[in-house]
């Protein structure tokens, strides 16, 4: 029932402790296996606030002026009344509970069910074309009249994408695992935490190579918890999260974390993450760092896969960059020029920029997974199976040395060559694949972070400052945040006004016109923070800072270095634009947190940093 999930997600917004959260709606999933196993994936997902594998992209966020209309009219309350609350209490969630509870209805309606709520849902999301909008109000006000108690909050909420609850993914993942585990085994036995812990790792496991409920939830109805890594596993076609790295400020640092260990220095090309798949049945895609799908825009590269293969290769998932191609000098070229490459219907005639493909490992091939062989082994069964094609597909440069000197100058090299600087990785131990993992086995050197404060951030805009002077006509400046995916919102960071030429200063105004909001979203945790306009969290930009400092007026990485105060960045620069990452991809909270302590310990060790804001 509805009114159960709903039930669940108040107590679960009343507690912060994980392992209360995870025993809640363990019990919830847990009566859905028994009772209604045939709405559990409905229920799974409206937890995660999502409506299908992320790779298939349908996604709700309904703009808040449908959603007021529809509460308005579901609830007999005027547009003005609805915004005028909505003024006061900036949740559009509670505002749609508070009109529905207080509304005289005449006949109880009948219960909504988790299986109807999310099929709604679905029909809503897949609505378009000329009165889409007044098709999407009927349908959601359709839902609306049927809310009891709690319910038109979260229906709201989901309605606009974020249930602000404080349930991250993994936590639902960890919670379903208990559930089966409670509805597999005797209830005569508690449980010990060695075997919750092993039917968790089995399911967390299977999700980071097949990140697909489709699949996994009906397997795991119909099969016991350990057969299903033998029923879901990595599949060409779905793409897995890719394994991540961590940055580090200079060579000698990845010298120490390797230390005893065998390693490769690969390039790090600077253009963007394909995931290319082949599947059995000739099917080709490719899918970005987040899991969309890009095989409209690389048509050309998708034609190019059978010249790149073997003849004994009929499967695979290879990891890649992208990068954009000099044909004429037979060189790369900068990212900015891949970036002006058309994203959707590109036709193989139009294309402008050329790109070169770098695979720099294989995850599958001709059947089987390869996630856990080392990478020794997955490179030498990449080179056995790929044949580079000069200018189109060409294998990652790499260079095993453990002499500093040695990596110093392929790391120059790297740079003369348009790369970004290096990727290190462990190469026999503790070097298995690990999908959507930053992990420590891979490790970034890039070129400016000798003299910057290591990686660059991605951050979200959220606001916006009115231009004066030059900028008249344009945002002068924006208003920059974190995501905390635990808490599910924006933490401000900082204001940033340089880095951007004039033509960017006009794109970017004209990018975010569409997603101008009247305030802030409840989620924005601003502190003292203030801008002229406010932005829906939208658009991720790569940002560069001279140092991070403690500020009394920003919330990023609040309660993790002071209890109070949060990050800020001095002297933020514009980079670019980052297309290929969602705002809850952007740098965390806790990744802020780490840059400062790591800033910290270097300038302990002499150097610079530090700085009031
Ligand atoms: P950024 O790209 O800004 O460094 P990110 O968060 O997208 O950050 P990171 O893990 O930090 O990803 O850096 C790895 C990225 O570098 C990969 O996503 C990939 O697109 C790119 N890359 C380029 N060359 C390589 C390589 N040889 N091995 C792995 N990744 C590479």
């Amino acid at each position: 029932m509805y009114a159960d999930l709903c039930a669940t997600f108040d107590l679960i917004a009343a507690t912060t402790k994980r392992l209360e959260i995870t025993s809640l709606l363990a019990t919830f999933l847990h009566t859905v296996i028994t009772a209604h196993p045939a709405d559990l994936l409905s229920a799974v997902y409206l937890c995660i606030n999502r409506l299908c594998p992320e790779y298939e992209g349908l996604e709700l966020g309904i703009g808040e002026s449908i959603l007021m209309k529809a509460i308005g009219e579901a609830t007999g309350r005027t547009l003005q009344k609805i915004k005028a609350d909505m003024a006061e209490v900036g949740d559009l969630g509670e505002v749609a509970m508070a009109s529905r509870g207080s509304q005289k209805t005449m006949f109880q309606p009948k219960p909504l069910e988790v299986g109807k709520v999310f099929k709604v849902l679905k029909e809503i999301a897949t609505i378009s074309g000329g009165s889409s909008q007044k098709v999407k109000v009927d349908k959601i006000k359709g839902l609306m009249v049927s809310c009891r108690g709690n319910e038109a909050k979260y229906l709201v909420r989901s309605l606009e994408g974020k249930l602000r609850i404080g349930l991250a993914e993994r936590t639902v993942l960890v919670s379903l695992s208990h559930a089966f585990f409670r509805a597999r085994t005797s209830t005569s036995r508690k449980p010990t935490d060695d075997a919750l812990k092993r039917a968790e790792d089995i399911v967390k496991g299977v999700y980071m190579e097949l990140p697909s409920y489709d699949q996994i939830v009906p397997a795991l109805l119909e099969y016991p918890i350990d057969e299903l890594p033998n029923r879901c596993h990595l599949t060409p076609g779905i793409p897995l999260k890719p394994m991540l790295a961590h940055p580090t400020k200079a060579i000698s640092e990845v010298l120490d974390r390797f230390e005893g260990k065998l390693f490769t220095c690969e390039y790090k090309y600077d253009g963007e993450r394909a995931q290319m798949h082949l599947l059995d049945d000739g099917k080709r895609c490719i899918f970005s760092r987040n899991s969309e799908n890009l095989s409209a825009k690389y048509p050309d590269v998708l034609a190019r896969l059978d010249k790149m293969c073997a003849e004994d290769t009929k499967s695979f998932v290879l990891d890649c960059e992208a990068v954009a191609w000099d044909t004429e000098k037979q060189c790369i070229l900068p990212f900015q020029v891949l970036s002006t490459r058309k994203r959707k219907d590109v036709k193989e005639e139009n294309i402008t920029v050329q790109v070169c493909i770098f695979a720099f490992d294989l995850l599958y091939l001709n059947g089987e997974s390869l996630l856990r062989h080392t990478l020794q082994d997955r490179r030498a069964l990449l080179h056995a199976h790929f044949v580079p094609v000069p200018g189109q597909f060409a294998f990652a440069k790499s260079m095993e040395s453990n002499n500093l000197d040695d990596i110093q100058v392929f790391l120059d090299e790297s740079i003369q060559g348009n790369c970004e600087g290096l990727m290190v990785k462990t190469l026999v131990d503790e070097s298995s694949y690990e999908p959507s993992r930053r992990s420590r086995n891979w490790l970034k050197v890039k070129k400016d972070y000798l003299d910057g404060v290591g990686d660059s951030l991605d951050l979200v805009v959220i606001g916006g400052y009115i231009g004066k002077g030059k900028r008249t006509g344009v945002y002068g400046g924006y208003l920059l945040a974190c995501y905390d995916p635990e808490a599910e919102e924006y933490q401000a960071i900082c204001k940033i006004g340089t880095g951007f030429s004039e033509e960017a200063l006009t794109t970017l105004a004209e990018s975010l016109k569409p997603h101008l909001i009247d305030q802030p979203k409840s989620y924005y945790r601003l502190g003292d923070a203030k801008a002229d306009v406010w932005f829906d969290a939208v658009q991720v930009w790569e940002v560069k800072t001279a140092d991070l400092s403690i500020s009394p007026v920003y919330q990023a990485a609040v309660g993790l270095v002071d209890s109070s105060k949060g990050i800020s960045l001095r002297f933020p620069r514009f980079i670019r634009v980052r297309d290929d990452k969602s705002p809850e991809d952007a740098t965390t909270g806790e990744q802020v947190a780490d840059m400062y302590n790591r800033q910290q310990i270097n300038s302990a060790a002499g150097g610079g940093g530090g700085g009031d804001d």
